[in-house]
Formats: structure tokens, C-alpha cells, sequence
């Protein structure tokens, strides 16, 4: 059967950016998920597997279905007195600040100069065409208790 929303794949994949590796399953290591849960795959991943079924995997992702272009306004410098006391700041390190009405936004550290960190809050992989590769293990329908849960028991899943 092909994959569709509501169904449960098992699946390995490789995240490229730019040629260069970003995200992947660990190897040997198939995931499953219940196709329109999978909240923590990187973008444009769930909907890119759709109509494929078992067998190699490989999608392009274009910016506009995965994270979106990339705003050079959410590109901001603050004070290091804006971070909680103790903070490590060094690039790469996500936190979460504040914005002017009270949110709580997630940046990641691009640059640190003394006192001045610049922030990026862009979504992770925004601006960027993604490329995945892989091999579909599974697709295989949903029972009703996955579904009720909303995630998937056994294999590759939530035993419990
Ligand atoms: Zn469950």
C-alpha cells in the first residue's frame, strides 16, 4: 500500500542541506510513525512520503513546502543581560526570549562579540531547499487503539 495520512511507515532517511548532512535516523535504526503525528520530523519530510511505498526513498523539498524563506529581519543582536544568568552563549545554542509583547521565541546563537549576541529566529532550515534519501521498511494500516493514541505501539513505537 502507498502511504497516506492515518498510516503507519517505518522508514530511514538522511536529511541533506546544501550537500551536507543535517538529520537522520540512527543507523539500523527504522522509525515508525502515524502518518499526520509525526511532529518531530524535520519539514516538508511527512508530507514528501505521501504515495510512495515500500522501497528506496528520495525528495526533493522546495523552501516553500518545508520551513519557508528565510526573514532577514528575525535575524536581531541583543545583550548578553537578555539571557538567563549562567547562560552558555555560544553558536549553536538555542534559547528561548522574549519578544516586545511577552512571547517566548525560539532563537539559536549565530554570532557572540563581547556583550552582543546576534540571534536568529528563523525556523531551523528556513531559506533552504531540503533533500531526503532513504528506504521505506513498512506502510501498513493504523490500528484503532494507534489512532485513539495518536502514536504507534510496537516496533519502532511507543511500548506501552
Ligand atoms: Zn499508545
Amino acid at each position: 500500500m502507498k502511504v497516506r495520512p492515518g498510516c503507519v511507515v517505518t522508514f530511514e532517511y538522511v536529511l541533506r542541506v546544501d550537500g551536507c548532512v543535517e538529520d537522520s535516523t540512527p543507523p539500523g535504526e527504522p522509525i515508525a510513525i502515524l502518518h499526520g503525528h509525526g511532529y518531530s520530523l524535520p519539514p516538508g519530510l511527512e508530507d514528501a512520503l505521501v504515495g510512495l511505498s515500500t522501497g528506496y526513498l528520495r525528495a526533493v523539498v522546495p523552501l516553500e513546502r518545508a520551513a519557508g524563506p528565510f526573514d532577514p529581519e528575525k535575524v536581531t543582536t541583543v545583550n548578553r543581560a537578555d539571557f538567563p544568568l549562567g547562560a552558555v552563549l555560544e553558536v549553536g545554542e538555542q534559547f528561548y526570549l522574549q519578544d516586545d509583547g511577552g512571547r517566548a521565541v525560539a532563537v539559536r546563537v549565530i554570532a557572540v562579540e563581547g556583550d552582543r549576541v546576534t540571534v536568529d529566529a528563523n525556523a531551523p532550515f528556513a531559506g533552504k531547499t531540503l533533500e531526503y534519501e532513504g528506504w521505506i521498511h513498512g506502510v501498513r494500516e493504523a490500528t484503532a487503539e494507534e489512532m485513539d493514541h495518536g502514536h504507534v505501539h510496537g516496533e519502532g513505537g511507543t511500548e506501552h
